[in-house]
């Protein structure tokens, strides 16, 4: 592991199960919910559950293995969501990091959304 990981962090706190979530899909690596305040019709939230702070830390230190076990679980929501372009519309995915990224939760997540057209990318 990288960075320095805080274990009471609210997505910690939901994979260890003190805090309920509404699961999308689930696997060895990683996990999706919905988001609690959602910015589009579908909104969901992809984490991986090894302690990893932000995108960086991520892709610089999780095994092959769990980084893989994250894309297919970001590829299943994004099936199930109806949103790829296998017969849907598309979608954004994102993932805020640090102070200029404005990320209010320290452990990795990629925001999947979609089911309305996206505006400006940033703001
Ligand atoms: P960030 O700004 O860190 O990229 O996004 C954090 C996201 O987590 C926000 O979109 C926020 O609505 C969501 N969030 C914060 N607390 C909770 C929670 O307790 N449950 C769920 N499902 N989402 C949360």
């Amino acid at each position: 592991m990288g960075l320095d990981y805080d274990d009471q962090n609210i997505f910690a706190r939901i994979l260890r199960g003190e805090i309920p979530n509404d699961t999308v899909a689930e696997n060895e690596h990683a996990l999706a919910f919905r988001d609690i305040a959602p910015k589009s019709p579908s909104h969901v939230l992809v984490i991986p559950k090894g302690k990893y702070v932000s995108f960086d830390d991520f892709a610089a230190n999780a095994p092959v293995e769990e980084i893989a076990g994250f894309m297919r679980l970001c590829a299943e929501v994004i099936a199930k969501e109806g949103v790829g372009l296998d017969g849907g519309r598309g979608f954004r995915a994102i993932t805020n990091a640090g102070p200029d990224g404005v990320q209010e939760v320290p452990h990795f997540h990629l925001h999947i959304m979609g089911g309305r057209m996206m505006g400006p990318m940033v703001s």
